[in-house]
């Protein structure tokens, strides 16, 4: 691997986060911890930087990229005009698993917005991101680190082998608390749209105001050429190879026997199943994705999960539906495009 490796652990030395923050003042590319999932960050402010975050992700360069900030200095600096409910929500979801987006100032590169005039910004509440883009002095511009289609990078191991050789530094710490991206929202006409459902769940948005709505496209597949309010809705993500299907029911009886149908027209068939429901099934191969009594677990085991299911080969990967309540609306826009949108209601 190309990558220095650092592990944050009790001795981790700060001094070296610090030579790091600097690095990436200079156009290094780094691996880096966030309370959601882990980011493949540059400084955001310099376009030839930013432009091997795509490279190395192999990212479609019309899907922008989210600027990681630290202080609300950095906010002025990269933004205009924020509206009242727009600081709002800022001032309710920052530091956090947020993102809004606002309309940029001249100083953000059209690499990162993919030629819009808006930009994604984010503040982190995870102390090692927190930390790096203070050391580093300018907002961080960080995708998931993954290869792009793939799940989003959450646990290190899978880092390491899609990405070890592509970056100049790897910080390991740990497996992501949420697990899943962020909840990225845009206001239009005083609306608060949520573009990607995630951690902070429309109940938690209502808190702020009774105006939220869900973009159309959270759980309908966008059709060719279509305008759409955020370009990474229009991409292919989360996909293992294998074929994946989702089936979901309110009445767990019925899903369970749904889904044993479907074993016994695909025998080689690999179920993720939550924990209470995995001995009901007539499959050999079996993952647990967490208790369905506990989203939290489920949405930070999620995408470690998806990336075991090709080492089975089987025909297909049958996937158990939570309810689109609370974050179960953020595992449910994930795994419905994991799927494809190969999706049975029952
Ligand atoms: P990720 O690749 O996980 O960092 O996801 C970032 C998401 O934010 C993608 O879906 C992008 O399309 C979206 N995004 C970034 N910038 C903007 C923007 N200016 N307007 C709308 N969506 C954006
Ligand atoms: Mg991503």
């Amino acid at each position: 691997m190309k990558a220095k490796y650092l592990k944050v652990d009790n001795n981790f030395d700060f001094c070296s986060l610090k030579n790091i923050g600097s690095e990436i003042k200079n156009g290094k590319l780094v691996v880096f911890p966030t309370e959601t999932v882990y980011g493949i960050g540059t400084n955001g402010l310099e376009a030839t930087f930013c432009s091997k975050i795509y490279e190395a992700k192999g990212r479609n360069p019309n899907n922008p990229l989210i600027l990681h900030i630290s202080s609300l200095d950095m906010l002025k600096d990269i933004s205009n005009n924020i509206s009242t409910l727009e600081r709002k929500l800022i001032d309710r979801f920052f530091p956090g698993p947020f993102t809004i987006i606002l309309n940029k100032s001249d100083i953000v590169p059209n690499m990162v917005t993919a030629n819009l005039d808006t930009v994604a910004v984010r503040m982190p509440k995870n102390l090692i991101a927190k930390k790096l883009i203070d050391y580093a002095g300018v907002p961080i511009a960080a995708p998931s680190a993954n290869v792009s289609g793939k799940p989003s990078g959450t646990n290190i191991e899978d880092i390491i082998t899609e990405l070890g050789d592509k970056v100049d530094y790897i910080i390991d710490d740990g497996f992501c608390d949420i697990g899943l991206e962020s909840t990225v929202v845009r206001v239009i006409n005083d609306v608060c749209i949520i573009l990607r459902p995630g951690k902070i769940t429309k109940e938690d948005l209502l808190l702020v105001t009774n105006n939220v709505e869900l973009d159309k496209h959270v759980f309908e597949k966008c059709v060719k050429n279509e305008k759409v309010l955020s370009p990474g809705m229009k991409y292919k993500h989360y996909a293992p190879n294998t074929k994946c299907m989702l089936v979901y029911s309110s009445n767990t009886n019925n899903m369970i026997n749904k889904i044993n149908e479907i074993i016994a027209n695909t025998p080689n068939s690999l179920v993720i199943s939550t924990s209470e429901n995995k001995h009901f099934y007539d499959c050999k191969n079996i993952l647990d994705i967490g208790s369905r009594y506990d989203l939290n677990e489920v949405s930070k085991n999620m995408f470690s999960i998806l990336r075991k299911v090709d080492a089975f080969k089987v025909d297909l990967v049958i996937i158990e539906g939570v309810p689109k309540t609370g974050l179960g609306l953020a595992i449910m826009n994930r795994l419905l495009r994991t799927c494809e949108y190969n999706y049975v209601e029952c």
